[in-house]
């Protein structure tokens, strides 16, 4: 058996690890060991790729692992979980910068051999690779300075911003055609390369901070993408392989979440959502009921079937381990606790199944959306923690809100809601929520987890 046989029989191996570990990150039972199964993979195909090329400066491979691996595992383990989207924007980032750093070599490579060839094919996807690579790269630096507000997060606009963004186009394509008839012209690759980074600053900027998870999803794809086209041009079918999946898991799970927030992906990238969206949902002002804790305790010991509906600021508030605690109260009294998971809860996909799961909340006891709404008329209680958006009624009633037609939890549906917030503040949209003001809601005005936890302390001192 050769090398190059093995070689390519580990990528097999590898491309097989990473669909199988897609696969298990489709639930929460068994994410844990996707991920497992895909770092496998990964580790599988570095070897393969570091084996199989007979390179010199090794050394230098082993010193960038370290300071990366070093890197990564620091801010991974810093990162708080609201922070996720942010991080994961940079990791995208820098595996786009990746891709062009390899494709860029590669042409270097190539104009330093006697004789320069390229194929057309080669051409054309090393000229896809950079584009697409160096907008994703400036793109996903921006949507990382929104989210973590180091840039500011409403939308950027210009005058003649629209101009400008199709002559910054123009001019991509134009060297890139240039190129494609002439490519050992390295300054027509120099100046695609160059505008691809400022087409990317430019793409992002008039995007609202608070869209940022779906464009990050979208550029995610965009890595995967470019890691595709990189695999065409280095002749890597391991990359080609990945390439596409991650590409076209980007893009799913973009088109998911926009679904559940009732917009296409067009409006989030071309609709300015961030700008213009401070419209109250509720006309005249209205009385809300509040409680205090001693009395929502009260209510809850007669309850039989009670519902947690979480949300962002059940995140901010890192509320998860006192739910789970108050959880244990209501069982022990025989009430039945469950969750209801809205899909864009939080702010990235799947938050609020990863804060659960980080405090061991059972996952039979997460019930979806879909399912939990059905049965909502035969709840007891429901408790809203730090969700405002994906309890909104006016989603399904008020025609002039800008969430008309998003799916909801329909918590106003049970006997009692509580509602845990710390004001009557806005959600994400920043419009008001009727639901605070209905008659069996009562509001509980505090932090998420200070109030859970005083009321499992009510529980155990009865
Ligand atoms: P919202 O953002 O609508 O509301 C969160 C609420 O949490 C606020 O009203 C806030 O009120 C409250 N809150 C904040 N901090 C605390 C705290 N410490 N203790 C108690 N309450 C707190 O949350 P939802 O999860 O309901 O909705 C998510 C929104 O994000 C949706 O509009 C969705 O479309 C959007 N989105 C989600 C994405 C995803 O992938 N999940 C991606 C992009 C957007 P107060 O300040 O009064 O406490």
């Amino acid at each position: 058996m050769n090398l190059s046989f093995l070689v390519q029989l580990t990528y097999i191996v590898a491309s097989v690890l990473f669909a199988f570990g897609l696969k298990l990150l489709a639930s929460p039972v068994s994410a844990r060991r996707g991920n497992q199964l895909s770092a496998l993979g990964m580790l599988l195909a570095v070897i393969a790729t570091l084996a199989g090329h007979h390179m010199i400066g090794y050394q230098w491979i082993l010193l960038g692992l370290v300071i990366g691996s070093a890197l990564g595992a620091f801010v991974a383990v810093k990162a708080a979980m609201t922070q996720m989207p942010e991080m994961v924007a940079l990791l995208h980032g820098c595996g786009a910068l990746g891709s062009v750093c390899v494709d860029w070599v590669h042409y270097l490579k190539l104009q330093h051999q006697p004789v320069f060839v390229i194929g057309s094919v080669e051409a054309f996807m090393l000229f896809l690779s950079i584009v697409i690579g160096g907008l994703t790269f400036t793109g996903s630096l921006i949507a990382w300075g929104k989210l973590s507000e180091r840039i500011p997060g409403r939308p950027i606009l210009f005058p003649w911003q629209q101009i400008v963004n199709l002559l910054l186009a123009g001019g991509i394509l134009l060297s890139g055609v240039l190129f494609l008839l002439q490519p050992a012209r390295i300054d027509f690759f120099y100046i695609f390369l160059t505008l691809s980074f400022i087409f990317g600053i430019l793409l992002v900027i008039p995007i609202g901070g608070a869209d940022m998870p779906v464009v990050i999803s979208v550029l995610n794809s965009y890595s995967g993408v470019v890691a595709c086209t990189t695999g065409f041009v280095i002749n890597n079918t391991l990359l080609i392989v990945v390439g596409a999946l991650v590409g076209a898991n980007g893009i799913i799970l973009s088109v998911i979440m926009c679904k559940a927030m009732n917009r296409s992906l067009t409006n989030v990238l071309f609709g300015g959502f961030g700008a213009a969206k401070k419209k109250s949902g509720v006309g005249v002002k209205k009385e809300v009921h509040s409680a205090s804790v001693e009395d929502a305790a009260l209510i809850l010991e007669a309850a039989h079937s009670v519902v947690v509906a979480p949300g962002y600021g059940l995140a901010v508030a890192q509320a998860q381990h006192a739910v789970r605690e108050l959880s244990q109260e209501l069982e022990k009294n025989g009430a039945e606790v469950r969750y209801a998971i809205h899909p864009v809860a939080g702010r990235m996909p799947g938050h609020m199944n990863v804060l659960l799961a980080e405090a061991n909340i059972p996952y039979d006891q997460l019930v979806e959306m879909e399912h939990i709404n059905p049965i909502m008329d035969t709840v007891d209680v429901c408790i809203v923690i730090g969700a405002n958006d994906t309890v909104n009624p006016a989603a399904l009633n008020d025609k002039s809100s800008p969430i008309y037609g998003m799916p909801i939890i329909e918590t106003f549906r049970a006997k009692t809601v509580f509602v845990i917030k710390r004001s009557m503040a806005a959600g994400f949209a920043g419009i008001d929520n009727e639901l605070f003001y209905n008659d069996n809601t009562l509001m509980i005005f505090g932090d998420a987890k200070d109030i859970v936890q005083k009321l499992a302390a009510e529980f155990k001192n009865k």
